[in-house]
């Protein structure tokens, strides 16, 4: 049998949005009856594993207790949604619960759809498959650059959008430069297959990595091929060219697979989607395009800008003065200009820090060109952008704009 309770504010995901979110909603005491709904017992600073999968930290780093984070004053609901009647303010958990609200904030991240790739779920982990994409798969990534003898290195980035786009490639900077210091690169071919048409979407930083990093270090790019299936006795990947339709048989003796990920199932099936299945928000208010109570942000959302952190720190103050004037009765007037930025690793110690917002146009925090490698930007993302997130971000404060 079902049970029923109300909240003031209902907020969907414990990820870096509904935290944030949360936190700033009772802070500044818009509101003091809020809800979290989480089913996981923990929350992952994602972030962090581009660094793990190199081999620089161990992956506990990038895990704590929900309950050390959900902000004081909020109730957690350890449950998971799974369906929205936002024309009944309600909504459905998989334990049976119904929770009515008056306001909602959806943030429940995206999803990952490992079994869209034809044998990855039985091959990841073993013979040289491993991905940074999920806690329990990222240590793989550091045992296979670490066992690596030589050979064809393989990076894969599916066709987007998906979570922080520049990671794929980051980890790729990461082996290649371990190669290099192993004295394996001469043996060794570095190949990124990548189904989208550039190296990066904004294009002062495409060029920039070309400049800097693939030319000179040699590394074999193969646009507009998506990987369709591993096949993992053989070590073999097929990747379909997103134009021709051809295939292309690789063989590997690493490859580093990034999946393919798409909205939540129960967000793509509900009354609050597009037709792409994301949240459908207005891009610069984050109110929900037909509920007016309903607020969406972060990953789950359809704002058209990369998926990262750093884009949720700059959405989360427009949410919380937006979602507060309505609860005032008045109209959302804050604006988000699409700002997200991406901490490029492009090796051990170098790093370009990519921030631009919906037109693709870089707007930098620092006084200097952040296009170009630098030592201090890859300490910026090694020791100051882990305090930013758990100390800032996650506990809904306003820091300076950089990363995430
Ligand atoms: P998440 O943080 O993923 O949180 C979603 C939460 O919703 C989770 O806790 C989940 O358990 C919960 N949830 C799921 N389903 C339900 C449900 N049915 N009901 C209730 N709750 C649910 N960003 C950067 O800014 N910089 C980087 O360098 C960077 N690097 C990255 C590297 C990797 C390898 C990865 C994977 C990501 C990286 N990101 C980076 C992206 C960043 O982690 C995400 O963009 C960010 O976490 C999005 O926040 P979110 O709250 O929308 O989703």
């Amino acid at each position: 049998m079902s049970s029923r309770i109300h909240h003031q504010l209902v907020v969907i995901g414990g990820g870096a949005a509904g935290l944030g979110v949360a936190a700033r909603m009772l802070r500044g005491a818009q509101c003091n009856d809020v809800a979290i709904i989480e089913p996981s017992e923990h929350h992952f600073y994602q972030p962090l594993w581009t660094l793990v999968g190199g081999g620089v930290i161990g992956r506990e780093a990038s895990r704590k207790p929900m309950a050390e984070l959900i902000p004081a004053g909020a109730k957690w609901i350890r449950d998971a949604v799974i369906e929205f009647r936002p024309e009944q303010n309600l909504l459905r958990t998989r334990d049976g619960l119904e929770v009515e609200y008056e306001y909602l904030v959806v943030a429940p991240g995206l999803q990952i759809d490992w079994d869209k790739i034809d044998g990855l779920p039985e091959a990841l982990g073993k013979n040289g498959v491993c991905s940074n994409y999920s806690y329990d798969t990222v240590e793989s990534t550091w045992q296979n650059i670490r066992g690596f003898k030589g050979g064809n290195a393989i990076f894969t980035f599916p066709p987007p959008p998906i979570k922080c786009a520049g990671a794929p490639q980051k980890i790729m900077y990461l082996a290649e430069d371990y190669f290099r210091k192993q004295g394996l690169r001469d043996k060794s071919n570095v190949i990124y297959y990548c189904a989208t048409p550039s190296i990066f979407s904004a294009p002062h930083y495409a060029e920039a990595l070309n400049r800097q990093v693939v030319g000179p270090r040699n590394i074999d790019v193969r646009y507009k091929h998506n990987l369709v299936a591993i096949r993992g006795e053989a070590k073999e990947a097929v990747f379909r060219n997103t134009e021709s339709g051809e295939e292309v048989v690789q063989s590997y003796d690493m490859i580093h697979v990034v999946p393919p990920m798409s909205a939540p199932d129960f967000v793509k099936q509900s009354p609050l989607a597009n037709e792409a299945g994301w949240v459908d928000v207005n891009k610069e208010t984050l109110q929900h395009s037909r509920f007016s109570n309903v607020f969406g942000i972060g990953d789950a959302s359809s704002l058209p800008t990369s998926k990262t952190a750093a884009a949720v720190r700059a959405q989360a103050p427009v949410l919380e003065a937006n979602l507060s004037a309505v609860m005032r009765g008045q109209q959302p007037e804050a604006r988000y200009d699409g700002y997200t930025s991406c901490p490029l690793v492009t090796g051990y110690g170098k790093l370009i820090l990519a921030e631009f917002d919906y037109d693709l146009k870089p707007c930098e925090t620092f006084p200097f060109d952040q296009s170009k490698e630098r030592w201090s930007m890859y300490q910026l993302k090694r020791y100051v952008l882990p305090v930013i997130y758990w100390k800032g971000l996650l506990r809904g404060y306003q820091w300076p704009r950089p990363g995430a």
